[in-house]
């Protein structure tokens, strides 16, 4: 497979199958928090880096192998909506199959009609907003030099008025960055304005493009939290911060992503945003209560409900052992 990768637990968004229509690495930006190294090639410029037909190729592929699928990705080695035939190949896709599309994105493209038009098919579209001042956003974005903080905040209020799917909008807050109080101001005076179905604020968990970016303190990102309004939610770590009630969910989520699809910890933990040491502790009760059950293939333990034989991640079927 050259374009379509996975399925993969994300944390966002359960069990998705990448895809990826843009080379290593072209963007519009050069995040300092990027997880895939430095920007190569910093442009504005939107090019059929590759067209629909290869891409549905391989997801023809893929689904006639029958693999449990929650949603299909846009996301990858760069910004996708710099694919000018990004819209061809989702209304190929929702041509093929049900499986919702998600797209993830700077969202610094959205000013161009073109751009909002081909995104109008997706069912999910997630941007990320990490700036809300000018300042902020050249230090953290590293932008193109044309693009603007203006310029973006136009596109996503432009893409609001006729996007009928949901938008998540990304925040992404690193320490001594953006979490100033003056920077967490800023961004509760114009988030409201994107009319964002969800607001998830995420902070630097993995090893980042740049050294030196560091996560926020878990109770800064409770502070933005509070700050940013009702529909906010923090998607990065630290779960191990919040009530009972949240907890107790957490044993649910757990039973749940395992029903659907066997995983390991890692996938549980990545799938569902939580540490380590929260999913072995989660893992234990589970076992102990015989809510799941634990197998071995490959060499890896997987997490499972008791009685389904399905489908695990390499795509054959399991059976209880
Ligand atoms: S927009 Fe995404 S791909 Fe581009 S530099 Fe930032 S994090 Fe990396």
């Amino acid at each position: 497979m050259r374009y379509l990768f996975g399925p993969v637990a994300s944390r966002r968004l359960g069990y998705s199958l990448g895809v990826d229509i843009i080379p290593h690495k072209v963007c519009t930006l050069d995040c300092l928090y990027c997880q895939i190294g430095p920007t190569t090639l910093k442009t504005m410029e939107r090019k059929p880096y590759v067209e629909a037909g290869p891409v549905l190729a391989e997801l023809e592929e893929i689904l006639a192998n029958k693999v449990q699928i929650d949603c299909i990705t846009f996301s990858g080695s760069g910004e996708p909506t710099l694919n000018s035939c990004l819209g061809d190949i989702i209304t190929g896709i929702k041509k093929m199959c049900s499986i919702p599309v998600t797209v993830l994105t700077n969202g610094t493209l959205l000013n161009l009609p073109e751009v909002r038009a081909g995104l109008m098919q997706a069912d999910i579209v997630c941007p990320s907003f990490d700036a809300a001042t000018d300042a902020a956003f050249r230090r953290i974005n590293r932008p193109h030099d044309s693009l603007t903080l203006d310029l973006m905040i136009q596109g996503l209020k432009s893409f609001r008025q006729k996007f009928l799917g949901k938008i998540y909008l990304e925040v992404m807050l690193a320490r001594g960055i953006n979490d100033s109080p003056q920077e967490l101001a800023a961004f509760a005076e114009i988030l409201p304005e994107f009319g964002a179905d969800r607001i998830q604020i995420n902070t630097v968990i993995r090893p980042a493009a740049e050294d030196g970016v560091w996560a926020v303190n878990p109770v800064i990102l409770e502070h933005a939290r509070k700050l940013f309004g009702p529909n906010a939610e923090i998607i990065g770590g630290f779960l191990k911060e919040r009530s009972l009630h949240e907890q107790e969910n957490i044993a649910d989520r757990i039973v749940q992503l395992v029903g659907r699809h066997p995983s390991t910890a890692d996938d549980i933990c990545a799938a569902l945003g939580l540490t380590a040491d929260l999913v072995h502790e989660y893992l234990t009760q589970l076992l102990t209560q015989g809510r799941i059950i634990k197998t071995i293939h490959a060499d890896s333990t997987f997490y499972r409900v008791f009685g389904f034989p399905s489908v695990i991640p390499d795509g054959r079927m399991d059976v209880e052992k």
